[in-house]
């Protein structure tokens, strides 16, 4: 008879053994998982006796964990500006530094009083378009993704949280299937890590897809085309932001700089002082 505080803590100490992160979080967010539970129930509940199919469908959970597969993969949803996206393999998983572009992006749109339009270059699991389309009900949004599978995960949800009928959905490289078309802001959270990089990090972070991680030699290549590019797709006064991997503000700051059709370059820092996000307007 085991007890909700004895799976969490022999599930604690395998995933210590592991050398997993955060080992009682990560038990505590399976375990309400498969339990359908809110996580503080687990310590309301702490002496309730656990059914045993219960704690083997848990036990399979821990040994998927053991493997490096990041919670989010496992239960199949991250939380993001507070709303539960859900994710699999084919997306990045939404981290909360992103949170200030969308923050920093929605206040500019609101701010313009109208009906407004954004398009999202490599929207993935859609965390940052959808929660802007959230934030700002005036706008529309373009959602763009290389993936057809990383797309109809955003599609799912857009409908999820009710925003689809403010959404279109393009697969494509980038700007490739917007020609034409003119917004008042473009946003991506582009692949920014050195390819060389890659390897190094953390296993975790190799399960996520390498097309949302890849930034080619120097992480950058993606600022450089979509800085080429966006002047095209912006209305004039239209702000172009990005967010950067840590250290790589100067550098996209730089290739801004050296762009006359660009103006009032600005940088948003993270929680923890990182400049994330690099916006320019169109001149
Ligand atoms: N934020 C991710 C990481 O640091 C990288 C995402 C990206 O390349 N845009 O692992």
């Amino acid at each position: 008879m085991k007890t909700v505080a004895d799976v969490l803590s022999s599930a604690t100490a395998r995933l210590i053994a592991g050398g997993i992160d955060s080992p009682r979080l990560d038990a505590e967010i399976l375990l309400a998982h498969v339990l359908n539970w809110r996580r503080l129930m687990l310590y309301v509940d702490a002496e309730k006796i656990l059914p045993a199919e219960k704690i083997l469908r848990f036990n399979e959970l821990i040994a998927r964990r053991l493997t490096r597969i990041p919670v989010a993969y496992l239960v199949g949803t991250k939380e993001f500006f507070g709303l539960n996206f859900a994710v699999n393999e084919s997306v990045l998983i939404p981290r909360p530094e992103t949170e200030i572009l969308v923050e920093g992006v929605g206040e500019f749109l609101r701010g313009l009083g109208r009906e407004v339009t954004f398009a999202d270059l490599g929207t993935g699991s859609g965390a940052i378009a959808v929660s802007m389309l959230k934030f700002v009900p005036s706008a529309r949004a373009a959602m763009v993704d290389i993936s057809a599978q990383a797309l109809q995960v955003a599609k799912f949800n857009a409908a999820k949280f009710g925003v689809e009928g403010r959404a279109e959905f393009f697969c494509g490289d980038m700007f490739a299937p917007l020609d034409g078309k003119i917004f008042d802001a473009i946003v991506s959270n582009p692949p920014y890590i050195p390819a060389a990089d890659i390897s190094t990090l953390q296993a975790e972070v190799r399960l996520e897809p390498r097309l949302a991680l890849d930034g080619g030699a120097d992480g950058l290549s993606f600022y450089r085309r979509i800085i080429s590019d966006a002047p095209k797709f912006l209305s004039a006064g239209g702000l172009l932001a990005m967010e950067v991997g840590f250290n790589q503000a100067a550098a996209v700051k730089k290739i801004l700089a050296r762009d006359s059709r660009f103006s009032d370059i600005q940088t948003l820092r993270d929680l923890s002082g990182i400049e994330r996000v690099v916006a320019a307007a169109r001149r």
